[in-house]
């Protein structure tokens, strides 16, 4: 039985304020201009709410259960706005799954800033022949004395271009394929690197999407996240055929599997609870139209699939802060349910208002447009299946 501590309950209300408060009525705003939402960044930043030591605090916390609620909440509040947040964490999680102790100190500060100079992160592994075979990358990196050069183009990247920290996924020898692999710093304003298209979306329209373009790109040595002996090991090992263990790519994704499946729930609940107070009050043939088994049925559905996605998030996370790996594919399980939970959910809440949920007058239109994403980035819900099925095959399923 998982039971929140009085210190995350405490957390938790105040991230849903905050959500309430400062997210939510600029959603349409931003999902219609398709802007990126600084002043709200800004606003998170002066609270406390985008910084490091609030996501230290967050990541760190001994239950695990603090990132995923934490995260419910943001996306409860809006998933585009959300996903600005949270696109800077997922370039720190690369820093910190593949970084130094050094390398961490320098860098995840400079992920965040200050409200008078805020600062941005993002993820960049994608490439254009490159999406769920993550293990294909081409952009190569290539070494040249204490310096490496960079040269690749990355897509769908979120908070691309206009990140101050970009942590980029090479290939340093692609015939190893994801063991080949090695991860950057790219800070903003090195020569080479520019933002390529910027994307216009389904959904979470507040977030920027962009290709990152990386042309004879140089770094220092430094900014090779592990360092140089760590991954001369590696690829040592690799050649001679020996385990390598995973890379910092896969296991950043496996990571942030469990934070995927909370944002998702977040969109599922909003959805949700849209839905249920609507049902109560719309009036057809003389009843609230909840009185309809019909609909009333569908927010029973509604309310145990997310109870239950809940639950494998919230497993996920517990296990993945305790250092217990996912043997069983406990964090994809746990990503694919949420994810295809929160499709059903909002799609349902719209089918609830009828008309009114097909209009951008009402948030359920945008729940639903916002909720496909998160069976798409972060591994998709047939890649999570094929994890799932990979350790079925295993017999560790137990
Ligand atoms: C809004 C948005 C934000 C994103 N943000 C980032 C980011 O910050 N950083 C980043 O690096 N990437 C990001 N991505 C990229 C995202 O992770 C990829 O789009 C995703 O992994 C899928 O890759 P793909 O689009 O190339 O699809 P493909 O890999 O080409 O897949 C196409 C279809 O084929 C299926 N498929 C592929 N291989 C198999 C298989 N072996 N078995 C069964 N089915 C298969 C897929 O499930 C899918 O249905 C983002 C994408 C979007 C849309």
């Amino acid at each position: 039985m998982f039971e929140l501590s009085d210190d995350v309950i405490e957390i938790r209300d105040w991230v849903h304020e905050f959500a309430e408060k400062e997210m939510r009525p600029h959603a349409e705003y931003f999902d219609e201009h398709e802007e990126t939402p600084w002043p709200v960044i800004k606003k998170a930043c002066e609270v406390g709410l985008y910084s490091l030591d609030f996501w230290g605090q967050t990541f760190f916390e001994p239950s695990g259960l603090q990132l995923p609620v934490v995260t419910e909440e943001l996306f409860w509040g809006d998933a585009g706005i959300g996903l600005s947040i949270q696109g800077t964490l997922l370039g720190v999680t690369g820093i910190m799954s593949s970084g130094t102790p050094a390398q961490l100190a320098e860098w995840v500060p400079k992920c965040f800033g200050t409200p008078d100079d805020l600062k941005a992160a993002c993820w960049c592994m994608t490439e254009p022949q490159a999406g769920s075979d993550v293990g294909s990358l081409r952009t190569r990196a290539v070494q040249d004395g204490d310096e490496w050069i960079l040269n690749g183009t990355k897509v769908f990247i979120t908070n691309g271009g206009i990140a101050d920290v970009h942590v980029v996924v090479a290939t340093v020898d692609p015939e190893l394929r994801h063991r080949g692999q090695a991860v950057f710093v790219v800070p903003k304003g090195t020569p080479g690197l520019s933002q390529g298209k910027k994307e216009k979306k389904l959904g979470i329209r507040a977030s920027h999407t962009a290709e990152v373009i990386l042309e004879d790109v140089r770094v220092p040595m430094e900014y090779l996240l592990g360092g140089p002996d760590k991954l001369n090991s590696k690829l040592e090992k690799a050649r001679s055929g020996q385990s390598t263990g995973k890379s910092g790519g896969l296991s950043t994704l496996e990571s942030t599997r469990p934070v995927v499946a909370a944002e998702a729930l977040g969109v599922a609940r909003a959805a949700y609870e849209y839905a249920l107070q609507y049902a109560m009050e719309r009036e057809q043939f003389g009843h609230p139209i909840i009185e309809n088994q019909a609909i009333a049925f569908k927010l029973a559905d509604m309310a145990a699939d997310i109870d239950a996605a809940r639950l494998l998030t919230w497993r996920a996370a517990a296990m993945a802060r305790n250092g217990k790996p996912f043997h069983n594919a406990e964090g994809s399980m746990a990503k694919l349910k949420a994810s295809e939970v929160a499709v059903r959910v909002t799609e349902q809440a719209v089918q609830i208002l009828g008309g009114y949920g097909y209009i951008r007058d009402f948030p359920v239109e945008r729940y639903y447009r916002d909720a496909k994403i998160f069976t798409i980035y972060e591994g998709t819900s047939e890649i999570q299946r094929l994890v799932i099925s990979r350790a079925l095959k295993a017999g560790l399923n137990r």
